[in-house]
């Protein structure tokens, strides 16, 4: 999606559930790939977040691909910030404007769990604004002990819900079963006044997904086949 100034603004992060070794890097223009330089911060810095131009000074000390700022514009997302640049009273929130997350969470043979979520973040947000996705404990989470958490809505509010954190912390205190926590949270966000979803996977190899949006792009793959949805009936 288009920052208020018409530009993209990649927000990304990425944890470890073996170790809880995280990484994010926020406000990128030109790394193609964001989760790559999340990655690259969790493994090749000693810090966990890094915000450019910094982010971006590091990138290219790592050597990671670039490119012109253009190359991440559609020109349905240019639309949209058409759209929003021209009426009145629009908000970023808005969720026809349709967030801009990818999240993925995984769980390998021996129940090692991770999550990386990556996005431009809002259509027409401005000041450096950034949002819950490379927010480690936000929109990302991963801790073999309890699950992997990735998310997508109106970050504000998975921040201050503490989002992805908080789903573990419900199932590792044993609490709650995986589709009740995320539930449980998604109401919580959902009573602040945000919206959105998240994706699950524990170590046990349970997949959940929770959302109070009309629909969430999702897909699942696991030994039994693979799925894709849209809506929440499907
Ligand atoms: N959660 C993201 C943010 O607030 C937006 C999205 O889900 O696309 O930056």
């Amino acid at each position: 999606v288009l920052t208020y100034d018409g530009i993209v603004e990649h927000d990304a992060a990425i944890m470890d559930g073996r170790s809880r070794a995280a990484g994010a890097a926020t406000g990128t223009t030109r790394i193609r790939n964001p989760i790559t330089l999340a990655r690259r911060v969790m493994e090749n810095s000693p810090h966990v977040f890094l915000r450019s131009p910094g982010a971006d000074q590091f990138a290219t000390g790592q050597q990671l691909e670039q490119v012109p700022n253009e190359w991440f514009v559609t020109p349905e997302r240019r639309r949209q910030w058409e759209e929003f640049r021209g009426r009145q009273g629009i908000s970023s929130f808005d969720v026809d404007l349709k967030y801009g997350t990818v999240g993925a969470v995984a769980l390998d043979q021996v129940g090692n769990v991770a999550a990386a979520t990556s996005t431009g973040g809002l259509t027409g947000k401005r000041w450096g604004r950034i949002g819950d996705t490379p927010v480690i404990g936000a929109g990302t989470f991963a801790d073999n002990r309890s699950c992997a958490v990735s998310a997508t809505g109106s970050g504000e509010f998975f921040i201050r819900a503490g989002v992805a954190h908080e789903i573990c912390a419900r199932i590792r205190h044993g609490r709650e079963a995986p589709q009740a926590a995320a539930d449980a949270v998604m109401a919580d966000v959902a009573a602040l006044g945000g919206s959105g979803g998240v994706i699950v996977v524990t170590p046990a190899g349970e997949g959940v997904y929770s959302f109070n949006t009309p629909g969430m792009y999702r897909g699942m793959a696991n030994p039994n086949g693979r799925s894709v949805a849209i809506y929440g009936d499907d």
